[in-house]
């Protein structure tokens, strides 16, 4: 049984979980959210807010939120 209590935490068979997040902004799957597990995880350099980074094309100035995203509009935009 799950029970949400936010976006990112929930309760799963009475063990307190959330979802981190990759430095690359990506989300992890549920995981532990103990004050031991939760100090584990951000010290591997997982963050509880996605991180606000944003990827610019230097071609046309479009921002992108994943490298990956940039990655593949800059394959399209530099061929003119
Ligand atoms: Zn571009």
């Amino acid at each position: 049984m799950v029970e949400r209590t936010s976006r990112v935490k929930f309760i799963a068979n009475g063990v307190k979980k959330r979802i981190y997040y990759h430095p690359d902004g990506s989300p992890t799957k549920p995981l532990p959210a103990d004050s031991y597990s939760l100090r584990h995880y951000l010290a591997k350099g997982f963050t509880l807010e996605p991180p606000k980074r944003s990827f610019v094309c230097e071609n046309c100035g479009k921002e992108f939120d994943f490298a990956i995203a940039l990655g593949g509009h800059k394959r399209g935009c530099n061929k003119k």
